[in-house]
């Protein structure tokens, strides 16, 4: 048997040959809303699944599903439905499994609309929720109930990076029937695998790493069965939160580079990792690259790489986190992350701020809490500027 080719191969190539008309090496972009049919039985073969082949966009394209194709194969999934959104990806998720009177078990600092989509707009038709700190599988195990359907867990997590053990959750699921669902938008195919873990489904904000560019929003849901595929694809494709053809050829695009990509943003990260670490001007950081990350052992466990975000405490609290915001010139102010630029912003006052203060002070996102997703300028540019801007901290804060 041939020996599975390394990530990096399966990047490049995955669920691309070469297009069958012209040979051109770039799955061309299937622009069009919408295909002809030869005849009337065809376009009824078609749409009653007895033809394979392609009807109206919204249902699938060609373009899509090449890159479809290929996420499913990185992830090691059976199949994957790739959305107009992260957002898009998760809520056609729990449409898909939650029925009025469900309950959900989820991650407490998860992405902040995640959580509220559960919370606020999901309550109105009887589904419950109860979100907890994962990282403990003693707090998973306790919140489930008789009418809990769903675990839903994000590791690493948004944006406090505390981890959770997937195969502990998996066992947990398997035990009471439940659906584990991990975001593995922090991580990515590369570092973690959910579904080799035990998961049933991955979700992705693709707007993030895989595609890496801070172009395109989009996101993807992995499947490790058919029958999940057939379920879920009906609800997308009524739904309609499925991903436009430019914007699947966008994201193959930047998929092809992930590795790359990561490997840098990674050196760069642990890098800023130590500066950080050894600054008076810094009261905490938290990095599973770092010895002291409290989960070193788990992330060793469970991840092939401590990733490409940390997130730090300030001496001083939000006062000098916002000179450290303000002073640095090469770091972008700016929410996401996943991209070639690094970026930093403040999680309680900007993408966690949905979330009430209660909440998200329980769940660890502390006002000081600064978060920094790492791109992939050189090493040597980024430890400059970050230096002098806690210079300016320091002045502040040591004065
Ligand atoms: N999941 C995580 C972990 C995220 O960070 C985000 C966005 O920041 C999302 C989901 C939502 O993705 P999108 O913004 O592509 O809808």
């Amino acid at each position: 048997m041939k020996s599975k080719p390394g990530f990096n191969t399966q990047a490049v190539h995955a669920g691309s040959p070469p297009d069958a008309l012209f040979g051109a090496v770039s799955v061309p972009i299937y622009q069009s809303s919408t295909f002809a049919f030869r005849n009337v039985d065809q376009g009824a073969a078609r749409f009653s699944g007895q033809e394979k082949g392609y009807v109206y966009t919204r249902m699938g394209n060609p373009t899509t599903a090449v890159f479809e194709e290929a996420v499913a194969s990185l992830e090691g999934g059976r199949a994957a439905l790739a959305t107009s959104s992260g957002m898009a990806a998760i809520t056609n998720v729990l449409f898909t499994y939650l029925e009025a009177g469900a309950h959900l078990v989820g991650t407490d600092s998860m992405y902040g609309p995640s959580r509220v989509v559960v919370e606020k707009h999901f309550r109105r038709f009887g589904v419950q929720a109860d979100f907890v700190d994962t990282s403990d599988p003693a707090n998973v195990r306790a919140a489930v109930r008789p009418e809990t359907r769903m675990l839903f867990i994000e590791t690493p997590e948004n944006p406090t990076i505390r981890l959770t053990d997937v195969r502990a959750c998996a066992a947990i699921a398997r035990e009471h029937g439940l659906l584990l669902v991990v975001d593995n938008t922090f991580a990515t195919p590369i570092l973690q695998r959910p579904l080799e873990l035990g998961a049933d489904l991955v979700v992705h904000s693709m707007t993030k790493f895989l595609n890496g560019h801070a172009d395109v929003v989009a996101g993807i849901i992995v499947t490790s069965t058919e029958e999940q595929t057939r379920r879920l694809r009906e609800v997308l494709n009524h739904h309609g939160g499925s991903i436009d053809p430019h914007q699947a050829w966008l994201v193959h695009r930047g998929l092809k580079t992930l590795g790359l990509r990561l490997e840098k943003a990674q050196q760069n990260a642990q890098a800023i990792s130590e500066l950080l670490h050894d600054h008076p001007a810094i009261e905490w950081v938290r990095y599973p690259g770092a010895p002291d990350h409290p989960q070193r052992e788990l992330a060793a466990r469970q991840m092939d790489g401590p990733g490409a975000l940390l997130c730090f405490g300030v001496r001083g609290g939000l006062d000098a986190g916002r000179t450290l915001m303000e002073s640095v010139e090469l770091a972008t102010l700016a929410v996401s992350l996943g991209g070639v630029e690094t970026l930093i912003e403040h999680p309680a006052s900007m993408t966690h701020a949905c979330m009430a203060r209660d909440d998200r002070e329980r769940a660890g996102i502390t006002d000081n809490l600064i978060r920094l997703s790492v791109g992939c300028e050189d090493t040597e540019d980024l430890l400059r500027d970050l230096a002098a801007a806690l210079d300016a901290v320091g002045c502040e804060v040591l004065a």
